[in-house]
């Protein structure tokens, strides 16, 4: 979505710079084009099979993003009630929806039954049964999937592992024979898929193959038994490029885990959300002022954790590029954010130009858990996001305003 004109830096057709002037920062950007770019290049590889794909909304779930998303034809994967919301006023058809996430409450439950929602990946034992006692109350069947933890490790930073034993995520491997007997023995459950997702920014084809080749193995025992699948949903986590990684596509993540199921004719689910928005969206953050300490050169910017938060939380990297200057002499820097934590920082020793005061630059890659996961950390208020269409532009969030701080 990026590029330099004349020294400039573009997102599509439009101008950071001026975008940044008309609505301050910091600024969220996003490209509507790279973002069906990205759902389209995911969706089109699995041309051969059944599918859906289910955008994983806790990436992103700004309401012009949503909108774009089910315009497009994509399904979501949500995680809690609130997403069901947003994804229902969004246009996301209900037969569209899959529900995840290891703490659905009751009236959460309640809510997604009453909207028909296509399937609920279920975690534990005590959810199946809550599933099925509220489904009776209501009159209603739940189709589900278990989520089965394959025990996979997919080398990716250990917060966002999901799929290795001992975590929190999923029915371990050994006990799906026995939760799946006793969903089929339940009144108003429809056993109808198995679930697994392993991680986040997994960055190569192999723990994808090793996870597929784990639950298909679990699907022909079941089918075995008297029990035969409509859906495997193979999660997310597909990574994408932030500095030098080299992540696989999606056509290498197809030939990776369709091989595994040769026997299975039913629908496969994946649920992409990082790869949709991660590359789609920058944050933009204007230079407060300039000092040196300890030897170091540092750039307090106006965006801080509270903004974005991977850097602080995950150690994660993102290329910082200027918006201007760009011909001048750099010098290495590290650009840091006001907030009162040493841990506030975008980047760390980076080579820049020498902006001044005022001047701006551009966190790349940040459409990902970025706007999602910021706060009001510091009583700041949250940025505005802006989507460009090719040489148009429009808000899509305002800037909180002090009123947003009210007290009650
Ligand atoms: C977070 C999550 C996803 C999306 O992960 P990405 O790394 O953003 O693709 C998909 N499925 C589930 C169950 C998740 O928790």
């Amino acid at each position: 979505m990026l590029s330099y004109r004349q020294g400039m830096l573009y997102a599509d057709d439009v101008s950071v710079e001026a975008l940044a002037s008309k609505f301050g920062t910091p600024l969220y950007i996003y490209s509507e084009k790279q973002l069906l770019n990205n759902y389209r290049s995911f969706e089109s590889v699995f041309a051969s099979v059944p599918h859906m794909v289910c955008y994983a909304v806790k990436a992103n779930s700004n309401g012009a993003v949503l909108k774009t998303l089910a315009a497009a034809g994509a399904g979501a994967d949500i995680t809690s009630g609130g997403e069901l919301f947003r994804v229902l006023k969004a246009g996301f058809p209900a037969r569209k929806i899959v529900y995840a996430g290891i703490g659905k409450t009751e009236a959460e439950i309640e809510y997604a039954l009453r909207e028909n929602i296509f399937m609920f990946n279920i975690e534990s034992l005590e959810e199946l049964e809550l599933m099925n006692r509220t489904a009776a109350r209501l009159k209603k069947r739940a189709r589900i999937a278990f989520r089965i933890n394959p025990h996979v490790d997919p080398h990716t930073h250990h917060y966002i592992t999901t799929g290795k034993s001992g975590v929190k995520f999923g029915i371990p491997y050994a006990d799906a024979l026995k939760v799946y007997k006793r969903a089929a023995g339940l009144s108003n459950i429809d056993v109808a898929g198995i679930h697994s997702h392993i991680g986040s920014q997994i960055t190569a084809a192999g723990p994808f193959k090793l996870a597929a080749r784990r639950i298909a193995e679990i699907v022909r025992r079941l089918s075995k038994a008297g029990i035969t699948l409509s859906h495997v949903d193979l999660g997310g986590g597909l990574g994408i490029r932030y500095s030098k990684e080299t992540p696989p596509t999606p056509a290498q993540l197809r030939d990776a885990v369709l091989p595994e199921f040769p026997f299975f004719k039913g629908t496969f689910v994946f649920e992409p959300g990082r790869y949709i928005v991660g590359n789609a969206g920058i944050l933009v953050a204007g230079v407060i002022y300039r000092k040196t300490a300890g030897g170091r050169n540092f750039l307090i910017v106006d965006a801080g954790m509270n903004d974005l938060i991977r850097p602080t939380l995950y150690e994660a990297y993102h290329e910082i590029a200027a918006v201007s200057g760009t011909s001048r002499k750099k010098i290495k820097a590290d650009v840091v954010g006001p907030i009162c934590e040493t841990g506030d920082f975008l980047g760390k020793n980076r080579l820049l130009p020498r902006l001044a005061q005022g001047e701006r630059l551009a966190v790349q890659c940040a459409g990902a858990y970025g706007f999602a996961m910021s706060s009001q950390y510091n009583s700041r208020l949250r940025a505005a996001e802006v989507m460009v269409s090719g040489a148009s532009h429009r808000l899509i969030r305002r800037r909180e305003k002090y009123t947003d701080l009210e007290l009650s």
